[in-house]
């Protein structure tokens, strides 16, 4: 087996020799030529709505530019999900796939309004991720113009379902198929602005919503009904009490509560939604045990004695990502690491949550990248994205992929 730096060192010149074809150099000029058209293109994205649940339209329209970009089998599934592949002169090879987000945090009701103002743009889902759609399609693009020969296929792909509560619906289906699942090498997730991460780490986290169910009454005459509010404090109180790591790092949020109708009714129901994130599942695991034990001692503590004073606790998952790291062996991690050094570019490894979690939970090469340039406000309606340095982004990701995939010399 070659040694780790002999590993490096052939991952140094796999890069070095892309980089210095004539095609990838032209790609390069491609992104400079083209940067207003991918301005237009990235608010013309961030106007259509796409709230989680709610994807189709951007679907639709993404599909529409993959098929102008002649990519082969250019199709959506039955959940949205947005296909389009750039076959490889090795038609045996695995895949090579890049996926954008194309859902965003936003409700249906929500007013877009994409403009461009001096030299940034703004609009609610401008940088998280219509940046990452546009790097989709400029690497896509550059590719077809240029009439770049990739030895392995490459798999384009817009999917639904990453923020909240969408769960990483999109991937996970995606991972489901065995047509995707076993045809994969690699997967770039590209997500937000900038250049300067390497997310090969995926942050767990578990979401849960508690609900509390009484008999409810009057405050005065039924007086000693047990209360759902009460028993929910006494839930939160004892939950928030368990200890958790500072590493492997381990958090919980209480993020709302409601319940109840009126200030003299005791009240027949009350929910919180409680966030659980750490990089370790263990701990997860033990976040959860720690919150059924809350929830098993406040019933007794607030039940009274009468049948009609009895509670009923639900408590339902309702979010789950998991938790795993890329190994630091890995050829992908190896091979972003010789294109930031190609490109004098400063990157370091973060963990978050994104869409490379699933495959990495079952074991597979995967990372997320920003699309370059930067931005700011992510998930508000201020939100902004500036395309100085969007260059540097997409050669990244075009050399990442052409680096995996490989170049057939003409
Ligand atoms: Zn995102």
């Amino acid at each position: 087996m070659p040694s780790e730096s002999q590993s490096s060192r052939s991952a140094q010149q796999q890069v070095a020799r892309t980089a210095r074809l004539h095609p990838v150099e032209k790609a390069f000029a491609w992104f400079r030529a083209n940067s207003g058209r991918l301005e237009d293109t990235q608010l013309e994205v961030t106007s259509i709505a796409a709230p989680p649940w709610g994807e189709t339209a951007r679907s639709d329209w993404l599909a529409a530019r993959f098929s102008e970009l002649k990519l082969d089998d250019v199709h959506r599934d039955e959940l949205g999900n947005v296909f389009g592949i750039r076959p490889g002169t090795d038609s045996s090879a695995p895949f090579i796939a890049l996926s954008a987000h194309i859902d965003t945090v936003f409700p249906a009701d929500t007013a877009i309004t994409a403009r461009r103002d001096g030299s940034k743009l703004y609009g609610p889902g401008v940088s998280d991720n219509a940046s990452g759609i546009t790097a989709l399609l400029a690497i896509a693009g550059a590719m077809q113009a240029i009439g770049i020969g990739n030895i392995a296929p490459i798999l384009f792909i817009g999917n639904v379902g990453e923020e909240g509560e969408g769960d990483l619906r999109g991937i996970r289906h995606i991972y489901r198929q065995p047509r995707w699942s076993a045809t994969i090498a690699s997967l770039i997730v590209i997500d937000g602005a900038g250049t300067d991460t390497i997310i090969a780490e995926g942050l767990g986290s578990r979401r849960y919503e508690i609900t509390m169910r009484g008999h409810g009454g009057h405050s005065w005459s039924d007086f000693g009904v047990a209360n759902p509010i009460v028993a929910l404090a006494r839930v939160i109180d004892r939950f928030t009490r368990t200890p958790v790591p500072v590493s492997p790092k381990t958090t919980f949020n209480i993020g709302i509560i409601s319940g109840g109708t009126s200030v003299n009714s005791i009240p027949e129901s009350a929910t919180m939604r409680v966030d659980t994130r750490s990089a370790s599942v263990d701990e997860l695991d033990r976040l959860e045990r720690a919150l059924h034990e809350a929830v098993d001692h406040a019933i007794p503590e607030v039940t009274g004695r009468k049948k009609q004073e009895l509670l009923t606790a639900e408590v339902r998952v309702i979010g789950n990502r998991p938790a795993a790291d890329l190994p630091a062996d890995s050829p992908l991690l190896r091979m972003v690491r010789a294109v930031d050094a190609e490109l004098g570019n400063t990157a370091r490894i973060q963990r978050a949550s994104t869409d490379a979690n699933v495959p990495l939970s079952l074991g597979r090469q995967a990372i997320a990248i920003g699309s370059g340039g930067s931005g700011g406000g992510a998930h508000t309606i201020h939100e902004w994205y500036d395309p100085a340095g969007r260059d540097l982004g997409l050669k990244r990701i075009l050399l990442l992929t052409l680096a995996l995939a490989g170049v057939a010399e003409q």
